[in-house]
């Protein structure tokens, strides 16, 4: 499992420095003309109580669509929106997409979440904080019912900032929550120094957990952790029934991943919840060949 992890650290930090790969295929060009004309779309992941398998929220997932087939992933679209004054119309078509997208699930589904990723850049943006408390009262939602993703790097890279932010947002009511606990560098500085209501296991340890029994003891030592601290603890990356049913019996409250539902174009969101409701223990065995 360490070895799993330090594969996904120096991979990430490869990945990083590399920024400019996409620059020359015209791509920024190309990205600025589909966010001018919002071709940019997002999936939504549902996420469960997993011993109900009650649907609580989605996360929001970028989908360039005529990258879908995989040539530009969704990491390197925001690496490379990153790099680029794109940054702040990227941050605002995805506020306003998503959020006015979530007005009507919520209407719907009173009792569900929406979660957006935000990355290290975007959170230094000094408008960042405007932006998202406008697109909430402008879509008339419920703070309390947006949930903001953070990666443990976001925090790092300028944590004085990262906090003013935070707090900033968490005075409004929205929620926190860091993603991808525990591939990077995380500490317990972090859950001290920020109001964290959610961390999400990074999937690498949800993956195998079935035959490891030090990630069993992980998930096991996350969970004593997030009731005693009264944080909201979340899998990524369930693919199969052992799964679910594992993290249930060790105590982990709730749980996303191709088992339950990929990331679904926003128009499959509504008839996907009415045959979930209708039939939610029916958690598929994972087949890859089935997808
Ligand atoms: P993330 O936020 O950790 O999202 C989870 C990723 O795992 C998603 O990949 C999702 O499709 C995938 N996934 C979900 N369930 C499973 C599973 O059971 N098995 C496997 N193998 N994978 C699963 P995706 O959509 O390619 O997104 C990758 C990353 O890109 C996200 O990681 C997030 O960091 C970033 N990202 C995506 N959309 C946005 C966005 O709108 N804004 C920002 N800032 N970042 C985004
Ligand atoms: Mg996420
Ligand atoms: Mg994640
Ligand atoms: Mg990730």
């Amino acid at each position: 499992a360490k070895a799993g992890v330090e594969k996904t650290c120096v991979a990430r930090s490869q990945e990083l420095q590399d920024p400019d790969e996409l620059d020359h295929k015209g791509l920024l060009e190309e990205l600025a003309e589909a966010i001018a004309a919002r071709e940019i779309q997002w999936h939504w992941q549902p996420k469960i109580d997993l011993l109900h398998a009650r649907v609580t929220g989605f996360e929001a997932l970028v989908r360039w669509v005529p990258h879908d087939s995989g040539d530009v992933s969704p990491e390197q679209l925001i690496r490379v929106v990153e790099q680029s004054p794109l940054i702040e119309p990227f941050t605002i078509l995805c506020l306003d997409t998503v959020l006015g997208q979530f007005a009507t699930v919520h209407e719907a589904w009173p009792d569900t979440s929406i979660s957006i990723n935000v990355s290290a850049r975007m959170l230094e943006r000094p408008s960042f904080v405007e932006n998202v408390l406008r697109s909430i009262s402008m879509h008339q939602i419920n703070p309390e019912r947006v949930i903001l993703e953070l990666t443990e790097t976001a925090l790092i890279a300028h944590p004085a900032q990262a906090r003013r932010v935070v707090e900033k947002l968490h005075q409004e009511g929205v929620r926190l929550s860091i993603d991808d606990f525990g591939a990077g560098f995380t500490s317990f500085g972090y859950l001290r120094d920020f109001t964290i209501d959610e961390i999400k296991i990074d999937r690498s340890f949800i993956s195998r957990c079935t035959q490891s029994t030090f990630d069993q003891s992980l998930i096991t030592s996350l969970v004593v952790l997030c009731n005693s601290l009264g944080i909201s603890l979340v899998a990524e990356g369930i693919e199969d029934e052992s799964v679910r049913a594992l993290l249930v019996s060790l105590g982990c409250p709730f749980g996303q991943g191709y088992g339950i539902s990929r990331p679904l174009p926003f128009d499959h969101l509504q008839s996907w919840m009415v045959k979930w409701n209708s039939s939610p223990h029916s958690l598929p065995a994972y087949s890859p060949e089935s997808r």
